[in-house]
């Protein structure tokens, strides 16, 4: 499904393609068409969703020949629980609504600065992207109103309740008009939050996104300590060793992913490379064919991989591991569906070692590793 399915007008289309937003993730896939409706939403999803977008794409839209204010009196409210995240998506607001015709003025504040600056700051702001105690202050001392708000959003919702603002929060509640649109994204549910769902929500549209992390207890994942020359036989060997059907293999560059695809044939094995050097027609085409089994081994570089969408993926092998952890769990993610649990293989040679360690603490998880001096590759 396209961007353009989703109702955005043209110079916000033209704002993510600029962007290299070329597919809408699934949140926005929901998201974007209710809140344009107006609808309310609960959305349980993690950051690296692409929740931000989900929300500010619509808001901006909404707002669009409809911000005529009083002063000092903001139409959109996102609250959030640390200085990062209103810093982050204050940007976002701001990378996205530059692109429109009608320009929108976006603003974050929060605490453990000096607030002076803030108050001037809020003259005829749109959107006001706040930390709950700042917040408050400069309600209370009049620098901003929030009698019309249209739409509230809260993000990291059990991030704001867990650092202990459920107070704050229910106090700036108090100050918002019955009739407006309410946002909420959290990566959990609890039961304080399912009580703010049922004070602040109405009959919402709730979109839940499984975290890539979620499946990785689904997935067998096996490393093999190799040498560098020793990679091209191995991975030969495991895939007719172990007649391994759909194969889905990374590599780092392109230039790899291509000498491994034409190594694969040379031996026999039935395998195409897809990467960014490929033209449009020519990827899907070996997507389709790959999806549909009539290709038994592509060859990937990351860049392709969001790209990717396959039920049932039964093995990802790790020719080369990716630099950062996140897209490592992204990479074997693909394996893990509750169906239909997978296998995913990580190739290490001695200089992995210690980048392979960072990356399963940052998962949490150890992976069993084999030493392929043991096996014999003669032949492959
Ligand atoms: P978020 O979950 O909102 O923190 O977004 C995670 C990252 O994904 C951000 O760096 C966004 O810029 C990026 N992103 C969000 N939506 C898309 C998309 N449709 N295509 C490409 N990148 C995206």
């Amino acid at each position: 499904m396209p961007f353009s399915s989703l109702g955005l007008s043209p110079s916000l289309l033209k704002a993510l393609e600029t962007q290299n937003y070329t597919q809408p993730y699934p949140i926005q896939q929901e998201a974007i068409p209710a809140i344009l409706n107006k609808k309310d939403v609960l959305g349980i999803a993690q950051t690296g969703s692409g929740k931000t977008a989900s929300y500010v794409l619509p808001i901006l839209m909404n707002l669009q020949g409809n911000t005529a204010s009083k002063n000092r009196h903001v139409n959109v409210l996102v609250l959030v629980p640390t200085r990062e995240l209103a810093v982050q998506v204050k940007d976002v607001f701001q990378l996205f609504g530059s692109s429109l015709p009608q320009p929108i003025k976006s603003l974050a504040v929060f605490g453990g600065v000096s607030i002076n600056p803030q108050m001037m700051a809020l003259q005829g702001v749109h959107v006001l992207v706040a930390t709950p105690g700042r917040l408050l202050e400069l309600v209370e001392s009049n620098a901003v109103h929030l009698s019309d708000i249209d739409t509230l959003v809260l993000d990291e919702a059990d991030k704001m309740l867990n650092l202990g603002f459920k107070e704050e929060m229910n106090r700036i509640f108090a100050f918002l008009p019955k009739k407006r649109q309410n946002l909420l994204f959290s990566a959990t549910l609890s039961d304080d939050l399912n009580t703010i769902n049922q004070i602040l929500l109405n009959n919402p549209l709730v979109i839940k996104i499984e975290s890539e992390s979620d499946n990785i207890d689904l997935i067998t994942q096996l490393a093999y300590f190799v040498t560098e020359e020793k990679k091209g036989p191995l991975l030969r060997y495991l895939i007719k060793h172990n007649s391994l059907k759909q194969v889905l293999v990374f590599t780092s560059s392109v230039y790899k992913a291509d000498n491994v695809a034409d190594k694969l044939r040379k031996n026999g094995i039935d395998a195409s490379s897809i990467h960014s050097k490929k033209s449009q027609g020519a990827r899907t085409e070996l997507l389709s064919k790959f999806k549909t089994g009539k290709l038994r081994v592509l060859v990937a570089t990351d860049l392709i991989s969001r790209g990717i969408d396959i039920k049932f993926l039964p093995h990802v092998i790790n020719y080369e591991l990716p630099r950062s952890p996140k897209d490592y769990v992204h990479r074997i993610g693909r394996t893990g569906r509750a169906e239909s649990p997978g296998e995913a293989i990580s190739f290490i040679t001695p200089e992995d070692q210690h980048h392979f360690k960072v990356v399963q603490k940052k998962m949490g998880k150890w992976v069993t590793m084999i030493d392929s001096a043991g096996i014999n590759l003669k032949g492959f």
